[in-house]
């Protein structure tokens, strides 16, 4: 009878817990995770650019 359960959830229901930035590359406008394992990077810190035209440009951070 004293059970209270106060069902205190926290966190948004987004399972999800990977840290994954969707942007678009400023170069071939292609949507690509910038925090992806890859090449892709913030072109002088500030445009998002895809691993494909990282490698392919030959810019790296
Ligand atoms: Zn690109």
């Amino acid at each position: 009878m004293s059970c209270d359960n106060s069902s205190d959830k926290e966190g948004k229901d987004s399972g999800s817990s990977s840290d994954e930035k969707i942007e678009e590359c400023f170069i071939c406008h292609k949507k690509f995770n910038i925090n992806a394992d890859d090449s892709s990077h913030y072109h002088y810190g500030k445009y998002p650019m895809c691993s494909y035209c990282s490698d392919f440009y030959g810019f790296y951070r």
